[in-house]
């Protein structure tokens, strides 16, 4: 038998809804990781969220008893300061809205983090921040509307909290968005490429496997960028969604959880109304 992950050099995972839901880690997923890594596959862990830097994600991880790197974690932090690159070159000032991970994103890529438009940032980068206040939106619509380019780490409208949905950073987008007239220049999230290419550059993968919980993101992402795809049924999507997917949202593989990694591919054109699923 060969195991899907034996056709890939590296598996890129989703975290939420495949790896941990809230606080706890999703069952088999430490084991798979380890059994991965063990057979010389590169694992690399790529998050929309960017109000965590990527230590504080590898250390989140560790706990959970998957032991991971800071460099096997990319974040759209990481993805949208390289967007902004695009626009203005290296020492420029850029306005850091968002959690910490946003402000250290663009401190790697040799940008100078400002939190005031009174500092005449020459861009803006909007990512999601849990203490994100009036007061930062309002420095962000003042940047924003003084022409300056605008890149949103991710637009996801909701962010998965153990108490339920909470708006997402894609709906702060929306406020400033209201109050300023204009939509961001670049977005760098899943789905779009940006973020998938900067894990690929990092990894150096040919033979990718992208494994998510979610179609319109990380399934259509992956899809776009090039890679195989794998959902798996431990988040957010159910097995009669998957049988439903069309276009860009359809995955190569279905899985009912990551232990499919270590089993036989399922192809998604092999299942039946979703009934297969497994
Ligand atoms: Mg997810």
């Amino acid at each position: 038998m060969t195991a899907l992950c034996d056709a890939h050099d590296v598996v890129f995972f989703d975290l939420d809804g495949v790896i941990y839901i809230g606080p706890h880690a999703v069952e088999h997923s430490a084991q798979v990781v380890a059994e991965l890594k063990r057979r010389g596959i590169g694992c690399c862990f790529v998050t929309n969220n960017a109000s965590r830097t990527p230590m504080e994600v590898a250390m989140h991880l560790s706990d959970l008893g998957i032991p991971t790197e800071e460099s096997e974690v990319v974040t759209g932090s990481q993805a949208g300061a390289g967007l902004i690159l695009d626009f203005v070159g290296p020492g420029t000032k850029v306005l850091a809205v968002g959690g910490p991970g946003v402000a250290a994103a663009l401190v790697d890529r040799g940008l100078i983090p400002v939190f005031s438009s009174d500092d005449h940032p020459e861009a803006v980068m909007q990512g999601f921040g849990p203490q994100l206040s009036w007061s930062d939106l309002a420095e962000a619509t003042f940047a924003i509307r003084g022409g300056v380019p605008w890149v949103a780490t991710n637009m996801d409208a909701t962010f998965p909290t153990p108490r339920g949905l909470a708006p997402g950073n894609g709906s702060m987008v929306m406020a400033v968005m209201h109050a300023t007239g204009r939509r961001p220049d670049a977005v760098a999230g899943k789905p779009e490429k940006s973020l998938f290419d900067e894990a690929t550059r990092r990894t150096g993968a040919q033979r990718g496997l992208m494994v998510g919980d979610r179609l319109d993101t990380d399934i259509a992402g992956g899809n776009r960028a090039g890679m195989q795809t794998l959902l798996v049924l431990t988040g957010v999507c159910t097995a009669e969604e998957a049988a439903a997917a069309h276009g860009d949202d359809i995955p190569t593989y279905v899985g009912q959880d990551l232990r499919s990694l270590l089993s036989e591919p399922v192809r998604w054109s092999d299942l039946e109304g979703g009934s297969h699923a497994r």
